[in-house]
């Protein structure tokens, strides 16, 4: 038999996204009713811990660590969760070049060296390479405003080496992209931002002040810490293992929702805090022109492959790897070196995030070499993900796709407006910000 239900806002999706998004709502009195098609809260923030003998391992499936922003901040306080945080480790990261790893110069900062010293000292980059990157202070501003790769607006301020030996190994490490098709002004908006504003980066960075990073944060127990406390705060109007089956408009212009549990729902509002390919398929009734855009939205998988091993003897000196060429592996991140906690003191747990290329054979053999153990790995496990691309125009989609939208949908997600969990939180806020606009 079919329940009625009714709730002003209903949410799909229970990742970081529509927690947040049902956090901000309940706390502003608005009711809401959020459906997770897994019968887990969390969506790709998946934290699981492992009993070995020696002790536990902390494993993250999904993200490790955020750098944290001010809706990050005001969320945590919210619930409590300030005093659960930890701090990474000093990061130093090592990018491998011709078989040998060297470290990424110090205070380089995606495309930017903050610090002299450590960049002109690098054997990253030739001396050629470097007085390419130091005439960025001279190079013009350019005019025009429409997008362009974060490989062309790089090649263009600072040269082809940087580009090649430190940017594109980053861009590859944290967003699983290749720098030649990653928009630069939705991925780095800041950089361009400088551009305009100071006519070069090197110089803007000169003039403007330095605001110290909090740096790359975590949570004791793990990241799955801010999923599950903000699934405490709300239990009673989440359903996990339910699924929308349609959306429909009902005669007084709200929606009527079909869900995969027999329950029907009546709600004025709707967020989609699902993947893109996802909503497309609930919106095609509604605006298919939305939808057809949302189909075109990519994605990229990754094959995440985790290890533990024994330590005899020296441990890796760095807490993460990069790749200046492709050898299947986007990134390599010393788990149990990067935070406390994470593994047994003798033990190394290590996290490869890899491209869907590659014989997982050779990737291991590869670790196994770049993590310098003697001995096989005593646990393994794998996992699969996806991250959205942002392919140059990404912005002018997303305006499009907005102006699209009945005025009663609502999207958040990773797919839009930042990737990270930070991004993802403030979206979230924001979104509620304009339903709260809409009912006044
Ligand atoms: C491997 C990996 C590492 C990352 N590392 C970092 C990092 O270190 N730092 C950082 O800041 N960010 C990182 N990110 C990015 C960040 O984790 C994600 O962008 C963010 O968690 C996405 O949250 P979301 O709520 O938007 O989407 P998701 O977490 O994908 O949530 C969407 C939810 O919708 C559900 N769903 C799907 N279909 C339906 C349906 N029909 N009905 C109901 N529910 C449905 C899904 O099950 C899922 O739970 C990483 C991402 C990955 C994959």
């Amino acid at each position: 038999m079919s329940i009625e239900i009714n709730r002003n806002v209903l949410i799909v999706g229970g990742g970081i996204s529509g927690l947040t998004a049902q956090f901000e709502l309940e706390k502003k009195g608005i009711s809401s009713l959020l459906i997770e098609s897994e019968n887990e809260i969390g969506g790709k923030i998946k934290t699981v811990k492992k009993s070995l003998s020696k002790g536990d391992l902390v494993v993250e499936l999904g993200p490790d660590s955020f750098v944290p922003n001010k809706d990050t901040f005001e969320l945590l306080d919210s619930l409590n969760l300030k005093s659960d945080l930890i701090k990474s480790n000093k990061l130093k990261t090592g990018i491998l070049k011709e078989g040998k790893i060297k470290d990424l110069p110090n205070g380089f900062y995606f495309m930017l060296p903050t610090a002299a010293i450590p960049f002109l000292t690098t054997s990253l980059v030739s001396w050629r390479g470097k007085l390419r990157a130091g005439l960025e202070l001279f190079q013009e501003k350019r005019r025009d405003n429409t997008d362009e790769s974060i490989a062309q607006f790089v090649r263009r301020r600072f040269g082809d080496e940087m580009l090649q030996r430190l940017v594109k190994p980053l861009v590859k490490g944290i967003f699983g992209a290749d720098g030649e098709c990653q928009s630069v002004n939705a991925t780095l908006p800041q950089f361009p931002a400088m551009e305009k504003k100071y006519g070069s980066l090197l110089r803007g960075m000169l003039r403007s002040q330095k605001r110290s990073s909090p740096g790359f944060l975590s949570f004791k127990e793990g990241m799955n810490q801010v999923t599950k406390s903000l699934y405490q705060r709300n239990r009673d109007n989440i359903l996990l293992g339910t699924s929308l089956i349609n959306l429909t408009r009902d005669s007084l212009g709200g929606f009527k929702a079909k869900l995969t549990n027999n329950q029907s729902l009546k709600v004025n509002n709707v967020i989609f805090a699902t993947p893109p390919r996802i909503t497309a398929k609930y919106l095609d009734g509604l605006s298919s022109e939305a939808s057809d855009l949302l189909s075109s939205f990519k994605q990229k998988k990754t094959r995440l492959f985790y290890y533990a091993y024994p330590i005899r003897g020296k441990i890796p000196d760095h807490t993460g790897l990069l790749f200046d060429r492709d050898l299947g592996i986007n990134s390599l991140s010393f788990s149990s070196l990067k935070f406390q906690k994470r593994a047994p003191e003798d033990m190394l747990l290590v996290r490869a995030s890899c491209s869907a290329e590659g014989s997982e054979m050779q990737i291991e053999e590869l670790i196994r070499k770049l993590s310098g153990v003697s001995m096989g790995a005593i646990w393994n496990d794998k996992s699969e993900s996806t991250m959205p691309l942002y392919e140059v125009g990404h912005r002018d989609r997303i305006k499009r796709l907005y102006s699209l939208l009945p005025q009663d949908i609502f999207l958040c997600g990773n797919a839009y407006e930042g990737a990270s969990v930070p991004d993802c939180i403030s979206l979230a806020r924001r979104v509620v910000g304009s339903i709260m606009q809409d009912l006044k």
